[in-house]
């Protein structure tokens, strides 16, 4: 998760480059760091590693990159000691739901969220369901038998997560709980995709993710 700038030169029928230069421009440890944010750079680290090929430059998913380790930043902390799990600061959760929604819209894998994937009709916030077997949301009528429901913020939060810059949200109170069932309908989405589950985002779990 360093960013860099490199000058190196590719050869003809070589799969390795020759590395000129390499400059540092930001390291994610100049950063205070602690497990949480340290598990967070690691699912960014894992996602980007899984999903994307290489030598393939991928413009969109590097500024989103980015943008978002900005965003990604330790407990902040109070009269010496770490905040408790249940109020971490905007720090992680925030970043951590726009990098996955993003990713998953990066990749195709994203529907249109603001109507139900079956029947087509706009969705209402306060009924929305989703199911850990399919991409997108459904209204009532078609939420079948396997299906949670999302919250009303949750889903509002989405859509206004795939119009805005993630800076913006980092003014909100961020509770670790707000955007859980997001983070979990975007996941499921990536590991369908992906046909693995990702180490990074079991630790992120367990530690109340
Ligand atoms: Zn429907």
């Amino acid at each position: 998760m360093t960013l860099a700038r490199a000058w190196f030169a590719e050869r003809p029928r070589q799969e390795l480059v020759r590395l000129d230069q390499l400059e540092i421009i930001r390291s994610p440890l100049s950063a205070p760091v602690d497990l949480l944010r340290m598990t967070a750079l690691s699912f960014y680290t894992e996602l980007l590693d899984e999903s994307l090929p290489e030598r393939d430059p991928q413009d969109a998913i590097y500024r989103l990159v980015v943008s978002v380790l900005e965003e990604t930043t330790a407990a902040r902390a109070e009269a010496g000691e770490l905040q408790s799990t249940g109020t971490q600061s905007a720090g992680v959760w925030m970043p951590l739901t726009y990098f996955s929604l993003w990713m998953t819209r990066l990749m195709g894998l994203l529907p249109d969220l603001a109507h139900c994937i079956v029947c087509g009709e706009a969705l209402h916030a306060t009924e929305v369901f989703y199911s850990s077997y399919a991409d997108g949301f459904f209204c009532p009528l078609h939420r079948g038998g396997t299906t949670a429901q999302l919250e009303a913020d949750s889903w509002q939060l989405a859509q206004r997560m795939l119009r805005n810059p993630v800076a913006i949200f980092a003014a909100e109170a961020w509770p670790r709980r707000r955007g859980h069932d997001l983070r979990r309908f975007v996941l499921q989405a990536l590991e369908r995709h992906l046909e693995r589950k990702l180490h990074s985002a079991e630790a992120l779990a367990r530690l109340g993710g």
